[in-house]
């Protein structure tokens, strides 16, 4: 490739939301560049770990529920063009006290977007869910469209995708500078230079790299996700088993899966357990005391799971103090669109975020509502 050869687009960074933006871009028949400093589909970043939830009940906030309904039908659109399972509904239930987060929050969406959901008692959500034990002044939110996605699985599809509508991707290819150049813009990398009309950076927990944190303030988290050995794996099954999201007594949250073929254990992890971290220097290792805390909520709350912990592995969170996505024109450079904070709830939304990205760059304007996400709100407050 030469030196400084010329794109209409560029895309930093090809994890969930750029592998998703090198694709929509491509099929609105932009000339693009995908540039990723690790492999495919790597395990370095945010979008990994076998599995993320979807669900459409949101209990963040109800904004979002257009954008999961527009990111269900890619998903699907995507289902159909490649012939993959990318999506498998299986249930969600979010737990905890009346006024809980998950509880609370999801039912506020539900009634204001009209969607079906149930809301069941303690002793519904144990019957109908064995490994379940809520105590009794707990309740759920039942929704039957929540499912399951493979992170690794739809960025390798996302790729592939867009290497087909002819988008062309560099791996281990590190970008180490940016900056406007006439009326476009100029991308240094240790394999060379670009430049391009428009840039996309979608660089997850390395975003504060590249946007001013006095412009968008953002916290990179260390999580920790952990398989767990069940007593008896067939009630952790897909076909009678759920996602589930926990607000416990003492207001952490946590969540779990079904099992998953071909992958031993049961996936948990904490949503509020982390420690602050930078994403060159984050710790891989995952001590006892880590493994012992989680176990504690099995206990409590799965009992039957609160067995040997059979793997674990840690991802990283990147969020704004709001933890609201970041989606719009940078503050300071109007040819560069930021997809940024995904806040450990992102990746659901991948699959419509790179066709927002698309829109933004193509027509100047996305059809999604993203007033919440705008990136200029942290100057204005
Ligand atoms: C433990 C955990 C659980 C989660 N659970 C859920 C869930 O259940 N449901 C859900 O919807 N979301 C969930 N999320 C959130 C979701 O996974 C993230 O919001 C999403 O994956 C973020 O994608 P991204 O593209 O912003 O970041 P990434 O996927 O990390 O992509 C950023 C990419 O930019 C590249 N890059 C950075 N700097 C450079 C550079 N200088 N040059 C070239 N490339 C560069 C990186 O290598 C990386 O590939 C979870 C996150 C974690 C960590």
């Amino acid at each position: 490739m030469n030196a400084k050869e010329h794109f209409d687009c560029i895309v930093l960074g090809l994890g969930g939301m750029g592998s998703a933006s090198l694709y929509h871009l491509a099929k609105r028949g932009l000339r693009v560049l995908g540039l990723e400093r690790f492999g495919r589909a790597h395990s370095l970043g945010a979008s990994h770990g076998r599995s993320r939830v979807i669900r459409q009940a949101y209990m963040e906030h109800s904004d979002y529920v257009p954008l999961v309904m527009r990111a269900y039908e890619n998903w699907r659109a995507l289902e159909e063009r490649t012939g993959l399972e990318l999506l498998k509904i299986v249930g969600g239930l979010m737990i905890g006290g009346p006024d809980s987060i998950p509880v609370a929050g999801s039912i506020r969406s539900a009634q204001e977007h009209g969607l079906p959901h149930e809301v069941l008692d303690a002793g519904q959500i144990r019957s109908r869910f064995p490994p379940l034990t809520p105590p009794d002044d707990f309740t759920a939110l039942f929704e039957e469209k929540a499912g399951v996605l493979v992170p690794e699985q739809c960025v390798e599809t996302h790729l592939r995708v867009a290497t087909e509508e002819g988008a062309t991707a560099l791996f281990e290819t590190k970008v180490l500078h940016w900056k406007q150049e006439g009326s476009g813009v100029r991308v240094e990398t240790d394999k060379g230079d670009f430049s391009c009309d428009q840039l996309v950076i979608s660089a997850g927990p390395w975003a504060s790299n590249w946007i001013d944190a006095s412009l968008v303030p953002l916290v990179v988290e260390r999580y920790v996700m952990f398989w767990f050995e069940p007593v008896d794996g067939s009630v952790f099954a897909p076909e009678v088993f759920p996602i589930h999201i926990w607000e416990a007594e003492d207001g952490v949250l946590f969540y779990g899966f079904p099992s998953q073929a071909g992958v031993p254990g049961v996936k948990v992890a904490f949503h509020t357990v982390c420690t602050v971290c930078t994403p060159d220097e984050i710790k891989r290792e995952v001590s006892e005391d880590e493994i012992e805390q989680m176990r504690s909520y099995l206990r409590r709350y799965v009992p039957s799971l609160a067995g040997r912990c059979l793997e674990t592995r840690t991802c990283m969170y990147t969020s704004p103090p709001d933890k609201h996505f970041v989606i719009g024109r940078h503050p300071g450079c109007d040819n560069v669109v930021l997809l940024a904070g995904f806040s450990g709830h992102g990746f659901k939304f991948s699959s419509v975020i790179g066709e927002v990205a698309a829109e933004l760059v193509c027509d100047g304007e996305t059809r999604q509502k993203i007033g919440l996400f705008s990136p200029d709100r942290f100057l204005r407050a």
